[in-house]
This record gives C-alpha cells, sequence and structure tokens, in this order.
C-alpha cells in the first residue's frame, strides 16, 4: 500500500503531542446499521426487564456481591456455591476466547453494554440534538450563544437522565429491584449507604458515556488489548479488501483509462467510524466491528456501480488466498473440547448439587466413651447451611448402622431459615456389638419433610476387636 504509514505513530483520536482528538463520527445508515437496531432493541429490552422478572416471588438474575448472593436462571447460589460460579466464569472466558477466535470482536460492537448504549443510545440523541458530524463540529467551535447552551444543556440532561436510569438498573442486579424501588421511594437518610451508591453509579455512567467514550474500550477495557494474540489469519473481522480496493485513488473523468483499484479513496469509512480509525489500514485494536464502515463502502460502491464487500466481513486468509469461511481450525477445535467439558462439568454440578450444605465432624480432641449399657457414644459438630429460598424442617438420622442420635440441646428437629446455618452439637451411641474396628464408617441422613436432602459421611471411634 502506497499510503502514509504515520498512523502506526499514534492513536487515531490523539494527535501527535498526545492531545485528545473529539471524534464526530458522521451517522450510520445501511443494512448493518438496521440489523444493529433490531439487536441493540432486543438487547436492552432484556437488559432493563430482567430485574423485574421474578420466580415464585424471587428474583430472576442477581449478582448481590455484596451479600454473596447469585441468583441466576432462578437458581440461588450461596458463598458455598463459589466453585460453581468460579466454573461459570470460567466458561464464559473460554466461551468469550472461542467466540473471539472464530468471530473476532462481534461481541464489542453488537452484544457489549458500552458500545450499545454510546452508539445506539448517547449518540443517536446527539445526532438528534446537535445534527450530524458537520453540525456537531459546527456547533463545538460558535461560541457560548443561545443556542449552543440550549442544543448541549439539553443533550446532557437527557445523558443523565439515561445515566440514572443505567445506574438504577445496575443497582437492581446487584441488590434485587424491590430493595431499589425501596431506596428510590424513601428518603436518602434512610438508605444512606443505597443513595450514595446510585448516585456513585449514575455519575460515572454519565461521565464514561459524555466525556470517556471510545477511550473505554481502547484503554479501560481488558477485552480489546487481548486481540492480537485471540485472532489469526482464520479469525472473521471487519476487513478492508486490499487486493480489489489498492492502488485506491479518486474517481476522474478518465479514471477508465487508468488502472486502479475498487478504493475510490472517499474516505466515508473513516468518516463514519466511531473510534476515528481507517480500515483500510488493516485490523486495528480499536476496531470494535461495529459494521458502519461496510454501510458505508456498500452505499458508495452502488453508487460507482461497483460489487458490494470492498469492506466485509471477512478473514485475512478470506481476501488474501480467497480461502472461503474455514471457521474451525486446531486451536478452535481445542477451545469447543474444553468448552463442551466445562458446559458439561458446570451443569452436571448444577443439577446434582443440594438444597443443603451439612458437615457432621467429630468433635476434636474426643475420645469415644463407653456407656453403662453396653454402649459408646462420640460427640459430633453439625453445621448446616440451607442454600434454598425456603425455610426448611431438618432432622438427622443413622442409616447403614444400628444406634441412637441424641442433640445436646433435646431438639430433634430444627426450622432452618433461608441461607441461615445451624449450629449444633450431637452425641451418637451405637451398640458395642456394632462395632467392628477403631474406625467405624458411618451414614448419617439429613432429612426435611420426609425427603433426604444429603447423606454425610462420618466415622465413629470405638475401641478395637471388641
Ligand atoms: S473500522 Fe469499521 S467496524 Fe471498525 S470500529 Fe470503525 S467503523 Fe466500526
Ligand atoms: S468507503 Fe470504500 S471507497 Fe470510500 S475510502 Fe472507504 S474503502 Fe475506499
Amino acid at each position: 500500500m502506497e499510503h502514509s504509514e504515520s498512523f502506526r505513530d499514534h492513536i487515531p483520536y490523539e494527535d501527535e503531542r498526545g492531545k485528545r482528538k473529539w471524534i464526530y463520527p458522521k451517522k450510520p445508515s445501511g443494512k448493518f446499521h438496521r440489523y444493529r437496531i433490531i439487536v441493540t432493541s432486543i438487547l436492552l429490552t432484556i437488559l432493563f426487564v430482567t430485574p423485574f422478572i421474578k420466580i415464585n416471588n424471587h428474583p430472576f438474575f442477581l449478582l448481590n456481591v455484596f451479600e454473596r448472593k447469585f441468583v441466576i436462571l432462578g437458581n440461588v447460589f450461596w458463598p458455598q456455591d463459589t466453585h460453581l460460579l468460579i466454573l461459570l466464569l470460567l466458561t464464559f472466558f473460554v466461551f468469550v476466547i472461542l467466540f473471539t477466535a472464530i468471530f473476532g470482536r462481534v461481541w464489542c460492537g453488537w452484544a457489549c453494554p458500552q458500545t450499545l448504549f454510546m452508539e445506539m443510545v448517547f449518540r443517536k440523541i446527539e445526532y438528534l440534538i446537535e445534527g450530524d458530524a458537520n453540525q456537531q463540529r459546527k456547533l463545538s467551535k460558535q461560541p457560548w450563544n443561545a443556542e449552543k447552551i440550549w442544543k448541549r444543556g439539553l443533550k446532557h440532561f437527557l445523558f443523565a437522565v439515561i445515566s440514572i436510569l443505567i445506574g438504577h438498573t445496575v443497582m437492581a442486579y446487584l441488590i434485587g429491584i424491590d430493595k431499589t424501588i425501596e431506596i428510590v421511594s424513601q428518603p436518602p437518610s434512610k438508605h444512606l449507604a443505597g443513595f450514595i451508591g446510585l448516585a456513585v453509579f449514575s455519575t460515572i455512567f454519565y461521565l464514561v458515556f459524555s466525556v470517556v467514550r471510545e477511550h473505554a474500550c481502547t484503554f479501560i477495557c481488558p477485552y480489546g488489548r487481548l486481540q492480537s494474540v485471540l485472532i489469526n489469519r482464520e479469525t472473521m473481522v471487519v476487513a478492508y479488501d486490499y487486493i480489489r480496493g489498492e492502488p485506491r485513488g479518486k474517481l476522474t473523468k478518465n479514471a477508465t483509462e487508468q488502472v486502479k483499484g475498487d478504493c475510490v479513496d472517499c474516505g466515508l469509512c473513516v468518516q463514519v467510524c466511531p473510534t476515528g480509525i481507517d480500515i483500510r489500514n488493516g485490523t486495528q485494536m480499536e476496531c470494535v466491528n461495529c459494521t458502519a464502515c461496510i454501510d458505508a463502502c456498500d452505499e458508495v460502491m452502488d453508487k460507482i456501480n461497483k460489487p458490494r464487500g470492498l469492506i466485509r466481513i471477512d478473514s485475512l486468509n478470506g481476501i488474501v488466498d480467497g480461502v472461503k469461511k474455514k471457521k474451525l481450525n486446531a486451536r478452535t477445535i481445542a477451545y469447543s473440547i474444553v468448552l463442551l467439558l466445562l458446559v458439561g462439568v458446570f451443569f452436571i454440578m448444577v443439577f446434582t448439587r443440594t438444597d443443603i450444605e451439612a458437615t457432621i465432624v467429630r468433635a476434636s480432641g474426643q475420645l469415644y466413651q463407653e456407656l453403662p449399657d453396653n454402649k459408646i457414644s462420640n460427640l459430633y459438630n453439625i453445621q448446616v447451611v440451607n442454600k434454598t429460598f425456603e425455610t426448611k424442617e431438618l432432622s438427622f438420622r443413622l442409616t447403614n448402622i444400628e444406634g441412637e442420635i441424641k442433640m445436646v440441646g433435646g431438639k430433634n428437629q430444627f426450622s432452618l431459615a433461608s441461607q441461615d446455618m445451624l449450629q449444633e452439637v450431637m452425641i451418637i451411641e451405637i451398640p458395642k456389638s456394632q462395632i467392628k474396628s477403631l474406625k467405624t464408617k458411618l451414614i448419617i441422613e439429613v432429612v426435611s419433610d420426609g425427603k433426604v436432602l444429603e447423606r454425610v459421611r462420618t466415622t465413629f471411634l470405638g475401641p478395637q476387636a471388641i
């Protein structure tokens, strides 16, 4: 390519001295943009509606990191299920890596909340109030007259309202919709921490969408930075077909006599880019695969009667060698196997997960006791956590051996509320005739309403060789 290589010296939205250049992307339009509007509408509806969905009066989705309580698809996970959450996160990361290796940064442009809000909500408000890129530039340069104050004031007022809405939605995912409504509907003094949390979230979102903008993708989000190690020559990305496009050149009257590529160097693909890059320089870290440049270029190709797809979704191999969309290679097959294994193990663990978590261990430092009625007793500490949303009525029974369980407090049944923990001490008495070794294996069932919730294995100390 015969064009300047200066783009390598600085990021597109900073000048040579490192000062930020404000980006005014041209309003996007076209086939891909229409698809994005549909996808965005669906995803943002899901985002805003999910906190309101309940199953049996419990949230469908909750990520309460403060109380370490997570509800995913109606299943509640407590701190005791941390291993499941770690597995879920691991599965998610492998999925993202696999997805990126095959389809590039489709997540960034089409599903990431940052891009969806920035490009499809905040930027659209900006176009509506301030006009297209050139009008925005003009407004920015003009002095603070009535028009500028009104337009900027209205824009930032709407930005603030939407940021508050997003802040409250995020809070609803963290503490639940009921608590969020409670905080909002009562005086701040009653829920000071919650009120401060909402204010902080809303301010952060306002600053991200009105000031930080595309810098969030380049400097803050680690996913963008990972691209260079995740994608390969076969990854599908938004790519410029330089074989077909170069040498680029403006259309002139005698253009038909010159040997030129299909790129007429109109610069529209750069003007619509929300991160300010020139995709003709090749795949770059700043590209979020939003496809705005594809729409812009297709429109140009239509006008000059050339086939669409000079910029298209394709792999480097697809462009260089004309290799047709081969999506699987050794790396993606390996990722897929790991992903399938993780998903399989996760579902097995979720479906075999018990409603309670019970541990029964012999009291430390205690030996067995010989009782006058030819029995041996051992002392145990019990700990049971109720992982469900309901209160459980619990009792304990020995299953594999003849014997008796006596709770130290005298109670035989315990009411255990949701997420509560029961800590008790019990004595197990077993006839000497049943004891055959120093350590006899015991199985204790934790029962609720006649249903066995968990079987706990422990050992019973007794005199050897009786
Ligand atoms: S280069 Fe194209 S796909 Fe990438 S961010 Fe810019 S407009 Fe979007
Ligand atoms: S929009 Fe297409 S024709 Fe115009 S500069 Fe970009 S690649 Fe070339």
